[in-house]
């Protein structure tokens, strides 16, 4: 018959850095149920060695050893798991309790570890408790009772598992005497039938109980005796109720043991395969210990939760950044028409093609979710040049309707179409010009010039500035002003003038010299001047080679104007031929200046309004929630106009360079949130660390690894769900405005950020938190198991 234990020349070496000590050197050791084993000797012999070797929490170097007749030599670590949790009851000299759980879980542990379900436990803890003269104490925290108390707690846990093999070293060593001998009283008492090894330096104290002395020197066994306990005494009702449970562990494996492996048991043989042991940890029990864990440690869960709150918030902010600045198609790209591409804008015609009128703008006006109109689209798209005095302003158009007069800074509300008023913004070149002498500028003379500030645009009547807004940046601009740029707020009959001379600027114009066809589509061509009478054309002198017999004055010129917009024409008589010589008495053009009229013509004023003033035929408008485009298209649609988002507009240019945009910018996304991750690894693998004496107890009572990873990730995911669950509440509360309401902030960034945010972005994003927070645990566990349970223990204590 195999022994229950046997060592053939084992020995055990501690290497570390550059030393190698010696742990137990070639020990041969037979041991057999029903024996009481005591082992003694002096500190640094080798005790604690030899029973850690013994109960599989330590690995040995050389030698054999044997568990019910099976070689050990192949174990891998979850063989040793299950040979720990099957066969070994630790009792530890500092106790090793959970000082977080009560007597109650500490007991309770080791039978769910061993596959209890937690309503089977209840009886058996009970009864171990009373046993162990604990009764009072039952829901006492271990961190509040005494030494002796606790090693009883200990002695219960070793029993809860019904163990074959009980094993405790220096159970007493931190007692004074008399509660070590109540504990070996109790130690021995309840563990008649199983193999017990005890390790003491005090051997009086154990004396009695002994059924064998092994005497340890140098890590080595000098003496093996054995002794006949003379053990009489009736038995006690204690000894009864010990009797009882015995009986009723057996019968309660019935359902997960076979026949034989229970006659087996009975007869103190333990022949069943270890590494077939079956009746591991239920994930019901995981998960309870996962979630006690989270909560009985509060300090410990503040710091976690702190952290967690830390990554979530900033997953969830730099996830709604990210997608608020995709929506901000400023940031991507450019395009030839539209220079603002604010997606709150839309671009409204009439499906008849004509144009505005004031009865229109009350009908765009009057949808809810138009927050402004733009009358002169293309100003804010093309920009203006507003130069007065000294300085120039660089300028998006807007009209009257929007200037706040509360914010005039010098000057005041224009009284006349062709007053202006500039809102010259903190970002601007000459914003210290303007801001120090302001009151300089009013009433002066204005020119309006195209933004490169090649050419002027003119007008019927001089403009002067009527009023001045130094805006110093703390009022959030409207969507139509770009950063950096001032703002000219102009009277919708400038507006319209300034839009027909940008018009002259961006159509294509035809000229027909007497059937001699001519087209230009990349200048401008025509100018109006008030020097030129109805009807005739003033002609540069280079256009005169176009007709057939180069005596153009008095003959037909024709003019055709298309652009995106619209077509028109006008036939003029040639009045004037314009030379260097007399451009400066007909039109008042300096020769020098000639050169930017090459290929020019100049009509009247009035032709020229004819042929590109065709008033207000697109329109755009910003809208309050770009997420209302559809019922804001719908409603309008309904009343005779065509809408378009700009974005829309936008895709089809740029279609292939934004989807590669998009691509960097998740890229980038991904890259901030692996960042985070290995922040947040790092950091919580600090405050694990006090942690590891618990996972480690787990596994010295006979967790795998399995279930200490799961226990773990219950924990670390548990937190990041109260975590997230605390950001969506306040992303909830920011939505419906709570917050702002209770705390008087706007905090209108926010709001805007979270508004793109979709109940599937929120899902998505949990997943990716539960992702992040599973990879945190696996990481975390894969670490602490890569050391032995009694490293990780060594170096948690
Ligand atoms: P005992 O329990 O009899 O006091 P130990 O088994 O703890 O003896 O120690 C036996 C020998 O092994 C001693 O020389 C000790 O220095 C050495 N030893 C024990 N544990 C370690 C360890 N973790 N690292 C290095 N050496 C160790
Ligand atoms: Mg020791």
């Amino acid at each position: 018959m195999s022994h229950t234990i046997e060592l053939c020349e084992v020995s055990k070496y501690y290497s570390e850095k550059d030393t190698v000590s010696m742990g137990i050197s070639r020990v041969n050791l037979k041991l057999d149920m029903g024996e009481f084993v005591v082992i003694t000797g002096e500190s640094g012999s080798g005790k604690s060695t030899l029973l850690n070797v013994i109960s599989g929490l330590d690995t040995y170097e050389e030698g054999e050893m044997f568990v019910c007749g099976e070689d050990t030599a192949a174990f891998g670590t979850e063989d040793y798991e299950a040979y720990r949790k099957t066969y070994i009851g630790n009792i530890f000299q500092d106790f090793n309790l959970i000082n977080s759980y009560t007597v109650y879980q500490n007991i309770e542990l080791v039978m769910l570890i061993s596959g209890k379900k937690k309503g089977e436990c209840k009886k058996r803890v009970d009864d171990l408790i009373e046993l162990v003269g604990l009764s009072q104490y039952r829901n006492t925290k271990a961190s509040k009772l005494s030494g002796g108390q606790k090693q009883r707690v200990a002695i219960a846990r070793a029993l809860a598992k019904n163990a074959p093999i009980i094993v405790a070293d220096e159970p007493t060593g931190n007692l004074d005497s008399e509660s070590a001998d109540a504990v070996m009283e109790t130690l021995a008492r309840v563990s008649k039938d199983k193999l017990v090894i005890i390790v003491t330096h005090n051997y009086e104290q154990v004396e009695r109980y002994a059924s064998r002395k092994l005497t340890m020197y140098d890590g080595k066994i000098i003496e093996d005796k054995k002794i006949n306990t003379a053990d009489g005494a009736e038995p006690t009702n204690a000894d009864r109720l010990y009797d009882e449970l015995e009986a009723e562990a057996f019968s309660m494996n019935t359902d997960e043991e076979d026949a034989t492996a229970q006659k087996d048991r009975k007869v103190g043989r333990i022949s069943r395969k270890i590494r077939k042991y079956k009746c591991g940890m239920r994930k019901s029990s995981e998960f309870l210990l996962g979630v006690r864990n989270t909560f009985n440690l509060p300090a410990k869960f503040i710091l976690l939760f702190i952290v967690y709150l830390f990554v979530s918030t900033a997953v969830l902010g730099q996830y709604a950044t990210t997608k608020d600045s995709m929506y901000e198609k400023d940031a991507l790209g450019s395009n030839p028409y539209f220079v603002n591409t604010s997606s709150n804008r839309i671009v409204i015609k009439k499906a008849d093609g004509s144009t505005f009128t004031d009865h229109d703008y009350d009908i765009v006006s009057s949808i809810p979710n138009v927050r402004e109109i733009i009358k002169n689209d293309l100003a804010i798209d093309k920009g203006v040049n507003v130069s007065v005095g000294d300085s120039i302003a660089e300028c998006s158009a807007a009209s009257f309707d929007q200037v706040d007069e509360s914010k005039i800074t010098c000057g005041h509300m224009p009284q006349s179409d062709y007053e202006i008023v500039l809102r010259i913004d903190s970002a601007s070149d000459n914003f210290i010009n303007f801001a120090n002498n302001g009151d300089d500028y009013i009433g002066k003379d204005v020119e309006l010039l195209d933004i490169s500030q090649e050419q002027k645009y003119t007008f019927k009547n001089n403009i002067t500035v009527a009023g001045i807004i130094i805006d110093d940046g703390n009022d959030s601009n409207s969507d139509y002003s770009m950063y950096g740029y001032s703002t000219v707020y102009l009277s919708d009959k400038l507006s319209e003038e300034l839009l027909a001379e940008m018009m002259a600027e961006i159509s294509e114009t035809r000229l027909n010299f007497e059937s001699v066809h001519m087209s230009n589509n990349y200048q401008r061509v025509v100018f109006p001047s008030v020097n030129v009478p109805e009807g005739m054309v003033y002609l540069m002198e280079d256009q005169v080679y176009y007709y057939k017999d180069e005596d153009a004055e008095g003959k037909d010129l024709g003019l055709k104007i298309s652009n995106m917009y619209f077509e028109s024409e006008g036939n003029y008589k040639v009045d004037q031929i314009i030379t260097s010589d007399n451009c400066k008495q007909l039109l008042g053009i300096s020769a020098g200046d000639l050169d930017s009229y090459y290929n020019c013509v100049f009509i009247s004023p009035m032709d020229f309004s004819k042929l590109f003033d065709k008033g207000f035929y697109q329109i755009s408008a910003f809208m309050i929630n770009e997420q209302e485009f559809d019922a804001t298209q719908q409603a309008l649609t309904g009343k005779g106009f065509i809408v378009m988002p700009l974005k829309d507009s936008l895709t089809d240019s740029t279609g292939n360079l934004r989807g590669l945009l998009n691509l960097l910018t998740y890229a980038r996304l991904a890259l901030e949130f692996v960042i985070l991750f290995v922040i947040a690894y790092a950091v919580i693998r600090l405050i694990m660390r006090s942690r590891n004496p618990y996972y480690s107890t787990l596994r010295i009572l006979g967790a795998t690894k399995g279930n200490t990873s799961n226990i773990l990730r219950v924990e670390l995911v548990l937190i990041m769900l109260i975590a997230y669950g605390v950001d969506l509440l306040f992303a909830v509360l920011i939505h419906k405005g709570v917050l702002q309401e209770l705390t008087g902030y706007g905090m209108k960034e926010i709001t805007k950020i979270l508004y793109y945010l979709t109940p599937l972005d929120y899902s998505i994003l949990g997943v990716l938190l539960l992702l992040m927070s599973m990879l945190i645990a696996n990481r975390y566990s894969r670490h602490i198991f890569s050391k032995s349970a009694m490293k990780t223990f060594r170096e948690g204590a």
